[in-house]
């Protein structure tokens, strides 16, 4: 039922012999799945040297050509997905039916980086001198390196294996070792899809000692992470070091603004649905919600409503609408952040305690009234509670909202049109969605600002992040 986590170098497996072992444990028994094997200095270098050849032969493969296999590997996950879903839920946790929207997304994603990439045109620009043409060239930067966490096993290797390949890159990826398999079966798409060895390539081992290596290897141009804000800067400092390309998703804590006009029932059933999605373990999360005092006790009656009618179990059991945190770390966080908000005034409504048993459960909680400098409203909660604050005036909820250093995801849900425009216009954010969660798709560029990172994924700009500038200027 769980497939093998293998290491997938120069078009072939790899695992067991001599190398380290990492037990892959189920969040929702605690019980172990499987043994993942570390990639060994011999693997790192096969990786890079595998990558390295590849990306001569797929860096001039046409766009037509590399569009039909990044097509067909699209199409072999969706007809993969119950096994693929099955794999990503007994390892990470989620309901099986948020898992099988996990590969159907992703499919989407490989999809449209497919067609994208038969897009990746330059321009000419017209010379001063008539005999002159300018010509801007886009070129794949070179053999990347990508590292992915664990809360979306496929989707998010997903979007860096669709964004490179589509751009002629050959990438070695090394994905969450906590969640393997999820990154094992995309890659397997990729080969029976027929991808030419090495293109693409999978390692796993320490983190740390894995992203100094690659970061530190003349022949990788690019390194693109997603993950917490603290390895972010420390990656991004080691790849300045090296004078590499980044790209960097990094952490948020997305604000709400729920304003005085909007019906508190639909909006806090939208909302508390968007906070429990993937049990919190989202970075677009909407992770703190200013309430306009006018509807605030019915908006937090309504809230709680509908967390009381979340089935918190093992997402295999289709019944679940909240399944297990990925790991025992989240778990431990999560009555760290139930703790302090106490201390700070906070009123629990919902939850607050880890729930009996092996697996990793966290009740679903909801937390009104506490303080500004709370835990829960400075750092990310990744995980599902909800603090919920109320304000009188919008300029304060605005700048509340924007006090912290994170600008990835933002919301606002009005009924005015002037206020949505000056709400679009003033919450600092990436992505800002009024009236609405759904910030990230395919075509549209996914991103932060500040301490949530740089650089976009999605939309042209994700493929651009791939693609190097190139200017001819031929006199004729
Ligand atoms: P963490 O910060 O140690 O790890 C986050 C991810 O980064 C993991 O997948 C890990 O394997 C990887 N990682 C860690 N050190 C690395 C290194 N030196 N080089 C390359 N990759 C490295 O801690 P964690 O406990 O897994 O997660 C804690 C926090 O990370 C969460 O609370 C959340 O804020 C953030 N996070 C964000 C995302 C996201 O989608 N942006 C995903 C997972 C975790």
């Amino acid at each position: 039922m769980y497939p093998s986590p293998v290491l997938y170098i120069g078009g072939a497996v790899r695992a067991g012999g001599r190398r380290r072992l990492e037990p892959i444990l189920n969040p929702a028994t605690g019980s172990e799945l499987a043994s993942l094997s570390h990639a060994d200095a011999g693997d790192l270098e096969d990786a890079i040297d595998s990558a390295t050849k590849a990306f001569r032969g797929w860096s001039v493969t046409s766009a037509f050509d590399r569009y039909v296999i990044l097509r067909r590997a699209a199409d072999l996950l969706l007809q993969r997905v119950e096994l693929i879903a099955r794999a990503i839920t007994l390892e990470q946790g989620k309901p099986l039916a948020e898992a099988r929207h996990e590969v159907a997304v992703s499919a989407n994603v490989i999809d449209w980086y497919a067609e994208e990439g038969r897009r990746a045109y330059g321009r000419i620009i017209p010379g001063r001198n008539s005999a002159v043409r300018q010509m801007v060239l886009a070129e794949p930067v070179g053999p990347a390196v990508a590292f992915t966490p664990w809360n979306f096993p496929v989707f998010t290797p997903a979007h860096k294996v669709g964004a490179a390949l589509a751009a002629g890159c050959s990438l070695i990826l090394k994905a969450a070792e906590e969640t393997p398999a999820g990154a094992v079966e995309l890659l397997r798409a990729f080969h029976d899809a027929g991808l030419p060895p090495g293109v693409l390539n999978l390692v796993f081992g320490v983190p740390s000692e894995i992203s100094t290596y690659f970061i530190r290897s003349k022949a990788v141009s690019k390194i693109s992470f997603t993950g917490s804000t603290a390895v972010g800067r420390q990656l991004m400092s080691q790849a300045g070091a090296e004078l590499k390309r980044t790209t960097m998703e990094l952490g948020g804590h997305a604000p709400v603004i729920v304003l005085g006009d909007v019906d508190p029932a639909p909006c806090a059933a939208l909302l508390a649905a968007g906070k429990f999605r993937n049990a919190g373990q989202t970075c677009i999360s909407p992770s703190r919600y200013y309430v306009h005092e006018s509807i605030y006790e019915e908006f937090v009656r309504r809230f709680v409503a509908y967390t009381n009618t979340l089935t918190v179990g093992d997402g295999l059991d289709e019944k679940t609408t909240l399944g297990p945190l990925a790991n025992s770390r989240r778990v431990d966080a999560m009555e760290r952040f139930v703790a302090d908000a106490r201390t700070r005034g906070g009123r629990l409504r919902a939850g607050g305690e880890r729930r009996g048993g092996d697996g990793y459960y966290f009740a679903p909680t909801i937390v009104t009234d506490v303080a500004d400098d709370a835990l829960l409203m400075t750092h990310e909660p990744f995980g599902p509670i909800a603090p919920i604050v109320p304000f009188a005036d919008l300029d304060q909820a605005l700048t509340r909202a924007n006090s912290l250093p994170f600008g990835l995801a933002a919301y606002a849900f009005t009924t005015s049109n002037a206020l949505a425009a000056r709400l679009a216009n003033d919450l600092k954010a990436g992505m800002v969605g009024i009236n609405t969660l759904a910030v990230s798709a395919p075509e549209t560029p996914f991103g932060g600002v500040r301490d949530s990172g740089h650089g976009q994924e999605g939309g042209v700009e994700g493929l651009e992040a791939y693609l190097n500038l190139k200017l001819v200027a031929h006199a004729q």
